[in-house]
């Protein structure tokens, strides 16, 4: 067995277990491969091993493994900062886009995806730990935003992402996770036309176990996986 796949099916059972602990039901938290870094060769592994999904932060580097049919077999979500003249690039190509956090983002979204004559599934970014060099809406702006989506034709919000402080730098952590499932369980008791929020999408590497603890049924996991990211 390769290293990506004994990575994968190890974190396949971490997952599984901190989601019984929770009391949750198995195979309802989707474990999705940050594969930011990592060649198609890297990613297709991953996929064979079974991941639910691939994460990609990047639009032109996911368009160059898209080109080399690297996602085949996986759905492919794109999970980092998004400007409004690479939409184009996304909508139609992935199933689904985590990183929305502005309203204008949202509407170029829909925009592009009218004139496809398709509807693109988003998740709402959301600055929890309401970080300056974070993306992400304010924790309070997030009902409005949705909200407002919640009649606009070729876009629909499956549900709420965040990357909360850094564990390392705060050991209360869950805070944030807490949050985060405070305002999902709020998205989901209000009734918005034409929304099922259904996503609650936290947790990486280092703080997956107790980011399910809190809610999760998403977590986008990279370093785990594939090993530590060489920066250059
Ligand atoms: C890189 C990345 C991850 C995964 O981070 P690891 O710590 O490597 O697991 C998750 N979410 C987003 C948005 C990322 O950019």
């Amino acid at each position: 067995m390769s290293a990506i796949a004994e990575n994968v099916a190890f974190l396949r059972e971490r997952i599984e277990r901190a989601a019984a602990a929770a009391g949750r039901a198995p195979g309802s938290v989707a474990f999705v491969a940050a594969t930011k870094m990592n060649g198609a060769d890297n990613v297709r592994a991953a996929i064979a091993a079974g991941v639910d999904a691939c994460g990609e932060n990047r639009v032109q580097e996911l368009l160059e493994k898209y080109e080399q049919s690297a996602y085949t077999g996986a759905p492919l979500h794109f999970i980092g900062g998004l400007q409004k003249n690479k939409v184009k690039y996304l909508v139609g190509k992935v199933e689904l886009i985590q990183s929305v956090d502005s309203r204008e983002l949202a509407l170029t979204i829909a925009k592009k995806a009218q004139q496809l004559g398709i509807t693109q599934n988003v998740l709402i970014e959301v600055n929890i730990g309401r970080e300056e060099a974070k993306s992400g809406v304010d924790p309070d702006a997030a009902d409005e935003l949705i909200a407002e989506l919640s009649g606009l034709e070729g876009i629909r919000v499956k549900g709420l992402m965040a990357i909360p402080p850094n564990i390392e730098l705060d050991p209360k952590n869950s805070v944030y996770f807490e949050k985060m499932r405070n305002l999902y369980v709020d998205m989901r008791t209000k009734k918005y036309d034409n929304v099922n929020v259904e996503i609650l999408s936290m947790g990486m590497s280092g703080d997956f176990e107790t980011a399910i603890a809190c809610g999760s049924n998403m977590v986008r996991i990279g370093s785990a996986i594939f090993g530590p990211r060489i920066y250059r």
